[in-house]
């Protein structure tokens, strides 16, 4: 792609900037990011633009797009789970689930990832690199290209550690937010992070609406520095003092994750120690039946102990529910599709 530039990564005001610098009137700008946004396919299709401009665009630009190289759809609930094709020939995991409230999906914020979480597939190869704005954007839009809907809310649960990839993390939000393009709205978007406690604090600074979802999954430490190897950086006191100065910041509710493992961390004490550590706070705790990851040891925790670890948490007074499973017939766990996909290539 020599030197042209995916048109995807530009901010609405970056395009503008783009636009002044070529003395051009500044709405140009806002006319192409609605055609971007419209997902036309070529700029020749922006029709209410010169035909200098557009061969401007043509110099300067290219259109990203991604490719689907496979697509499962769960016969049970209808969840679909896609691998994208990037421009470069990497692969990323996308899902999208139907819930009452519309359609969710979950799209990968890094191609792997560096944080190694014990559990975890995406990081079973570590990082290959980060993706850009412009290309989680494209997750939404190949996604909703192929069902021929809108997608009207998003989380940033896929592969990869968003806080990992803050400025083109920051960079997606405010494009995929903007009125103009795509207008998911702040409310309906969700950012999942491991726990990168300075960038929790840049974050509760930003002033976003969105939603914050915090992977926990051990109430002490020595339980979660052999989970999440993020934990012996940041301990769980500073997550945790980070997460009020968030809530202090914004007064958005918090939701913790917490992958119940067996024998590992779902036993009553485990719960009891995770009441105590949030209480007061504002928050929910979402249990996850753990997915099994064939490289992996750990097992699903049996229901009994989901059940009484959801009944401790509810004597506490903490917010609780269990994560329904979606698309268990298809379910490769985070990064498991990819993982396979590329040991298929060697
Ligand atoms: N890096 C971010 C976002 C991606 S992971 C984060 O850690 O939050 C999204 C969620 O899936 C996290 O809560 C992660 O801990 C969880 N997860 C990863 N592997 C899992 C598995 N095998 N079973 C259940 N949840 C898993």
């Amino acid at each position: 792609m020599e030197n042209r530039k995916n048109i995807k990564d530009f901010t609405l005001e970056e395009l503008e900037n783009y636009i002044v610098q070529n003395k051009l009137p500044k709405f140009r700008g806002a006319q192409i990011f609605e055609w971007i946004y419209k997902d036309v396919e070529g700029f020749d299709q922006m029709t209410n633009l010169s035909k200098d401009l557009i061969s401007k665009l043509k110099q300067d630009f290219y259109i990203g797009r991604a490719e689907i190289e496979v697509k499962l759809v769960s016969q049970e609930d209808n969840t679909r789970k896609y691998l994208l094709k990037l421009e470069d020939g990497n692969a990323v995991e996308c899902v999208l689930m139907e819930y009452n409230h519309g359609k969710t999906i979950c799209i990968s914020t890094q191609v792997g990832c560096r944080m190694n979480c014990a559990f975890c597939a995406s990081g079973i190869g570590g990082l290959t690199r980060h993706m850009t704005s412009g290309e989680m954007l494209e997750e939404v839009m190949a996604v909703s290209r192929d069902i021929g809907e809108r997608i009207s809310n998003i989380v940033l649960m896929g592969s990869g550690e968003p806080f990992d990839n803050y400025e083109e993390v920051i960079k997606f939000l405010r494009t995929v937010n903007n009125q103009k393009g795509l207008n998911v709205g702040q409310r309906h978007i969700t950012i999942s992070t491991s726990g990168l406690v300075p960038k929790i604090r840049e974050f509760a600074e930003a002033e976003f609406q969105c939603n914050l979802a915090i992977s926990l999954h051990a109430s002490d430490n020595p339980t979660r520095n052999t989970l999440m190897p993020i934990n012996k950086k940041y301990k769980i006191e500073e997550l945790i003092e980070a997460c009020k100065f968030y809530l202090k910041k914004t007064n958005r509710r918090i939701t913790f994750e917490y992958a119940l493992i067996k024998d590992i961390n779902d036993q009553d004490e485990n719960a009891r120690k995770l009441a105590k550590l949030l209480r007061g706070m504002l928050c929910h705790v979402n249990l996850i039946p753990i997915n099994k990851v064939e490289e992996k040891a750990f097992e699903k925790a049996n229901k009994a102990n989901i059940d009484r670890f959801k009944s401790i948490l509810d004597t506490y007074g903490i917010e609780v529910t269990v994560r329904r499973e979606l698309g268990s017939d298809i379910n490769a766990a985070c990064g498991q599709l990819r993982q396979q996909y590329s040991e298929g290539k060697k």
